[in-house]
This record gives structure tokens, sequence and C-alpha cells, in this order.
């Protein structure tokens, strides 16, 4: 490796977490794996969490037939379920649950001539996204339940505002589930990432077979609006790093990078980073954007460019080209470089390239 520029991927923090969220709801939990693992790289995760984790939980077909290949056993979930009716037969030799969320899905699984699968039924209970709603949703499970097609049905919705914590919508959604649910038999998954840390009545019953669905929580970020106690132990997974390729000191009024963006107030002393949006780091980060170098948060100065991004390091005592730069981690809280760049972290783990090697 030439380039100073990967991300460090800690697996014993991963593990940890997982366990944390089941610590938390007690019952068995999917390892949410989508988008390579929120660009953590899902081979890795998932063989990380193969001897602690209950299944897996992926987007799609490709991305459970990824992990299949890679030798995982363990359950797979697809949250979307299958798209066309082709992947019917796939569902059964790789062994995978589908989500069935829609009615013109579920038509299409009770003519398939297949094996008979465990599904995963979801209702609408408010995020208005996929799912039945309440009117056809036991329409569906008694369609179900009568077909030979399926052996199991397990009751399931997504809530759409669990990150909010003064909010009365996941306590609106969860009633309305339960309302819904309500005398059918199954189990249940109803939890994320937020809903596990802030909302246990969102958990399920760990003896009827409950399964939570945490995913951003398990790389450490924190998935609610503010600061919250049970998040604590959380542990950052993704560390990601660079080092500095060039300093040079610029008067007061000088210009730095594409545009001019930023003009120096004051004699500026600016580090080059070999780090950026080709890798991923985000273009529209602003200025004083957090960036952590030597013990210290400095300020991104300037336009984010495709390989490199420029930092003011007037503030540092001591610091030299090569020195390391980390963009995220155990110094800074991938959270605060969210915030300082008007997004979250969940969209900033997962954008990062093939070009940064993640080494575990
Ligand atoms: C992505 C996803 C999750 C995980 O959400 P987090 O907020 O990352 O924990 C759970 N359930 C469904 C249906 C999802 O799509």
């Amino acid at each position: 490796m030439t380039r100073p520029t990967y991300a460090q991927i800690d697996c014993a923090a991963l593990v940890h977490n997982y366990r944390y969220a089941k610590e938390l709801t007690k019952t068995k939990a999917f390892a949410v794996l989508k988008a390579d693992a929120y660009g953590h790289g899902a081979v890795t995760a998932a063989r990380a969490l193969q001897s602690v984790a209950d299944g897996f939980a992926v987007a799609c077909l490709e991305e459970a037939i990824e992990l299949r290949e890679a030798g995982i056993v363990q359950p797979i979930l697809l949250l979307q379920g299958f798209f066309e009716v082709s992947e019917l037969d796939l569902l059964e030799t790789y062994n995978l649950w589908t989500v069935l969320h829609h009615k013109s899905q579920i038509e299409l699984f009770l003519q398939a001539k297949i094996a008979p699968l465990k599904v995963f039924l979801k209702l609408d209970s408010g995020m208005h996204r996929l799912g039945l709603n309440p009117a056809e949703y036991r329409i569906a499970y008694e369609q179900l339940i009568a077909s030979a097609n399926c052996t199991e049905i397990v009751h399931m919705t997504h809530l759409a505002r669990a990150d909010e914590l003064d909010c009365p919508a996941t306590s609106a959604q969860l009633a309305l589930f339960a309302e819904v649910t309500q005398g059918l038999s199954g189990a249940c998954s109803m939890a994320n990432s937020p809903a596990i840390l802030a909302w246990p009545e969102s958990h399920g019953q760990p003896k009827r077979g409950d399964w939570a669905r945490p995913g951003f929580m398990l790389y450490g970020g924190l998935p609610l609006d503010r600061a919250h106690p049970a998040a604590e132990p959380l542990q950052p997974v993704m560390h990601l790093y660079s080092a500095i390729t060039s300093i040079r000191e610029l008067a007061a009024g000088e210009p730095i990078g594409y545009g001019a963006r930023f003009i120096c107030s004051r004699l500026t002393r600016v580090a080059v980073v070999a780090i950026g949006y080709g890798d991923g780091y985000p273009r529209h980060a602003k200025e004083g954007t957090p960036v952590w170098i030597n013990g210290r948060i400095c300020s991104l100065i300037g336009r984010v460019s495709m390989d490199m991004l420029t930092v003011d390091v007037s503030a540092l005592a001591d610091v030299s080209i090569g020195d390391r730069v980390e963009l995220w981690g155990a110094n800074l809280p991938i959270n605060q470089v969210a915030r300082a760049c008007d997004t979250i972290a969940y969209e900033l783990m997962t954008q990062i390239t093939p070009r940064v090697p993640r080494l575990a």
C-alpha cells in the first residue's frame, strides 16, 4: 500500500456492538449487512459475526449470494424480498428468507411452484414506503397460512421516526402493528437501531421467537437525534485514516483550492491530506468540518477535491509531512463529521469507495 489512505475495520467492536444490541432486546437479531455492511465490507463483517449472529439481513439477492458464496451458513433475510419471479428458485437454492411487502409480490409467491419457505410479512404501519396496509394485511396472512408455499410467517414492520426521541409517531406505529397482528400466530420483527436503543416497547418477546434488525448501531454510530445513555457502550468500527502529504504557509488574502472558496484571513499553515471525494469523503463538506491530527481537532478549509483535501493546521505546535490524519473513528465520532456535512453518518459510511482499502 503506497497511498496512506485506508479504513481500519475493528471487527471486535462490531461483535461487541452486536452483542450489546442483543443484550438490550433479549431477542434474536439479524445483523443488517446491506450496502456492503454500510461500507465496511459485507463478507468481512459476516465472518466476524458468524459465531455470534442469529442471522443476517441484506437488501437484495445479489448481496445474499455474495455471503453464501463466502461460506456464510446463517439464515439470511432479503429485506425487500424478491423483485422478479425468477428469483424464487434462487431463494431455495441459496436458502434465503424473503420479505413479502406488496399484494403483487404475494400473488406471484402464491402462484409459484416452489419448495415451502419461511416469509416475513410486512405491514405498513406508517412509514408508507413498503408494506401492506392494515386492511390488506389479514387477508394476505390468511392466504399465506393456507398456501403450501409458506411454512411460517413472521410479522414485520419498519419504523420511520425512531431516531426522534420526542416524536409520538413510533408509539403510534407500534400500537397499529399490535392491533393489526393481534391474535395472529407467528413471531414479530419491529426494531431497527434507534428503536433497539430508545424504544423498548419495540423489542418484542424472546419467547415468541421475535427478531430485532440492528444495522447502523452495529457499526458504532449514534442513530438518535441526540446523545443518549443507551448509545454510550457502542464502539466505532470504521476508523478512516490518511496522512499529510504537503504543508505550506499562506499569507492573509491567499486563496486555497478549486474556485478559491476559502481565502486566508491571516497567515495560515495548510496541510494537504491524501483523501477526497474519489474516496467517498463528501465534496459538500463545509469549512470547519472537523479533522483529527496529532491529538487536536483541526478545520477543513477550501473545497474537497477528488484525491485530496486541505486542513488548517496553524494551531498545531508540531506537524510534519507523513503525520497521520483521522477523518473519523476513535478520536472523532462520525456523527460530528456528518453534522458538519449536513448529512447522516449512514451516508458517510456507505459512500466510502472501493479505492479505500478496508483493513480488518
Ligand atoms: C436498513 C434496515 C434496517 C436497519 O436499520 P438501522 O437504522 O441501520 O438499524 C432494519 N430494517 C429494515 C427493513 C431496513 O431496511
